[in-house]
Parts: structure tokens; sequence; C-alpha cells
């Protein structure tokens, strides 16, 4: 239809909240599989990690890079993406609605449109779905502060969950003797478990399970003559709790200052 107005009812639109964004804020944007325990049972993953599952994660957050140009950075590990949006970002005005329906459908169909490829053909047993919520960081600390949470995050779980399934898969545990067996375990009695009794260095695991996966934008000079530098969307799997990563990437933060952003706590052991 369009045009000038219209019927009786249109009184209804008035209903609609205004849930546009305080401006000047980091928007952030989680997404959280839906029963990823079970769906990833069901659909036979690799344990502790399913490299294609995880690389299919990649994909999709790359898919909602590619449309959303505000996205600075995204961050992701097991079944969870964060999309970051530039504080200036004025796309849809900044609805919080529209951002997030946008983002998590987008993510899902991509997850679903490239599920062949990186899962070599296995049957897709149901729908997968995912949550999403906006979370706003008023300052760059906050930000970082939330990406190193999430960070930290994957560190203790996947050395947990290596730990876990190093009994179980090797040692021939149950669940609930492997479980036993972690109960009350620090980190350092973790990694030591794996390297004395399955001599693994934990430190020398893919560096995508332990630290999860940094989707960047980067200008990339293609080749010597070509004169034209092409934006790229590139993993790197780097430690964002430590104060270098912040220095290597200052485009991020834009007006950043070394030592601004200080941290007291020198990464994760
Ligand atoms: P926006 O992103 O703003 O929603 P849009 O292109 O989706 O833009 P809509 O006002 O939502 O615009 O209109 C949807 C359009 O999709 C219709 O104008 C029509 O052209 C097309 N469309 C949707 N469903 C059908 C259908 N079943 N058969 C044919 N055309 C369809
Ligand atoms: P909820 O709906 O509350 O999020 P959930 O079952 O998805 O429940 P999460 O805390 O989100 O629980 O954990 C996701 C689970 O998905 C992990 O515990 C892990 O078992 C599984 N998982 C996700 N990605 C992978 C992967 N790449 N390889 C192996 N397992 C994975
Ligand atoms: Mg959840
Ligand atoms: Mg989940
Ligand atoms: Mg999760
Ligand atoms: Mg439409």
């Amino acid at each position: 239809s369009g045009g000038m107005a219209c019927s009786r009812f249109e009184y209804v639109k008035n209903y609609e909240q205004d849930d546009s964004v305080l401006p000047n804020v980091w928007i952030v944007i989680r997404l959280d599989g839906k029963g990823f325990h079970k769906f990833s049972k069901a659909h036979d993953f690799a344990k502790p990690n399913d490299v294609n599952a995880l690389n299919l994660m990649n994909i999709a957050a790359v898919t909602v890079m590619e449309e959303f140009r505000d996205v600075i950075l995204a961050y992701g590990q097991s079944d969870e993406y964060s999309f970051i949006f530039r504080k200036e970002t004025n796309v849809f005005n900044r609805r919080a609605a529209k951002l997030l329906t946008y983002v998590t459908s987008l993510f899902t169909s991509a997850y679903v449109f490239n599920w062949n490829h990186w899962m070599q053909n296995k049957t897709l047993h149901y729908p997968p779905c995912f949550d999403g919520r906006v979370v706003l960081y008023p300052s760059d600390q906050n930000l970082r502060d939330y990406l190193s949470w999430r960070q930290a995050d994957v560190h203790i779980n996947n050395l947990y969950n290596t730990a876990f399934w190093n009994l179980v898969l090797q040692s021939g545990l149950s669940n609930q003797e492997a479980e036993a067996e972690l109960r009350g375990t620090f980190s350092a009695d973790k990694n030591e478990l794996l390297f004395t009794k399955f001599g693994i260095n934990y430190n020398k695991l893919p560096p995508m399970f332990r630290k999860g996966t940094i989707l960047l934008r980067k200008r990339v000079k293609i080749s010597d003559h070509d004169s034209l530098n092409r934006q790229l969307i590139v993993p790197v799997h780097d430690d964002m709790i430590r104060e270098k990563f912040w220095k290597d990437h200052t485009e991020l933060l834009g007006k950043y200052k070394p030592g601004d952003y200080e941290t007291t706590f020198d990464g994760l052991s």
C-alpha cells in the first residue's frame, strides 16, 4: 500500500514501543544456541571440541559481519557469538528489537544454510535456534571487560571439558566418575592431570579451542602491484585479556591512548 494515510485501523501502530537504545554507547549482541548440549549430542559433535561445528559458527558470524558493516569485532566460543557494533552506529536508528532480530535470524539461517558444507552432509535432525540479547556498554573499559569475561569463560570451560573428556574417552571413566575426579580441582591440578595422565600440554592445544575466535576487519594488500586494499574479515585466536591485543589493534577503540586501559590481570593461567 503506502502513500497517504490510511484506514481507521492505523492507530494500532502507535502501540509499538520506541526501543531505540542510547546514543554513543557500545552495542553488544550476544547469541547463544538453545540446548546445544543436546544438539551437539544429537549431531554427534566430537568432544570436547568439534572443529567443524566451530567453523560453522564462525562462517555464520562472518555472514552477519558482511551484512552489518558497523560490527567492528565479533567473538565466538562454544555455541555463542558476540557482535560489537561501533558506538556511533545508526543502523535501524539503533532500534533494539530490529537489530537483535535481524542479527539472530541471519546468523541462524546462515548456520543452517552452511550446515551441509561444514558438517559433511551430516543429517540435520531438527532446526537449531539461538537466543539473543542486547547489552549496552558506556565505556571502552566496560567493553574490554565484557570480552575478557567471555574469553575467561571459554578458558575455564575448555580446560574442564578437555580434562573431563580425556578421563571418559581415554581412561574409560563414566561421566559420574570423571566428574567426581575433577570436583574441587583448580586450574593447575587440571593442567597437571592432563600432562601426567595423557601427555597433553594444555597450552599447546589449538588456540581456537582455548581462546575462541575473534573476527576482525583488516585491510589487506592483495599483491605488490595491487594498489587496491581489500577489506577482509580475518579470524584470530589472540588473548583479549592482555594489553597487547589492544595495542596491536588500536583502530578498534579509536582514540586509544597507551596506558589508559592497563590491566593488572596478565592473561589467563
Ligand atoms: P523491508 O525489508 O522493509 O520489510 P520488503 O521488501 O520486505 O522490505 P515489505 O513491505 O515487507 O518489503 O513487503 C514484502 C514484499 O515481498 C512484497 O511487496 C512482495 O513484493 C514480496 N512478497 C512477499 N511475500 C510474497 C509472496 N508470497 N508472493 C509474492 N511476493 C511476495
Ligand atoms: P542453553 O539453552 O541454556 O544455552 P545449552 O545446552 O546450549 O543450554 P550452553 O551452556 O550454551 O548450554 O553450552 C553449550 C554446550 O554445547 C556445551 O556444553 C557443549 O556441550 C556443546 N557444544 C557447543 N559447541 C560445541 C562444539 N563445537 N563441540 C562440542 N560441543 C559443543
Ligand atoms: Mg543460554
Ligand atoms: Mg547454549
Ligand atoms: Mg553457550
Ligand atoms: Mg519485509
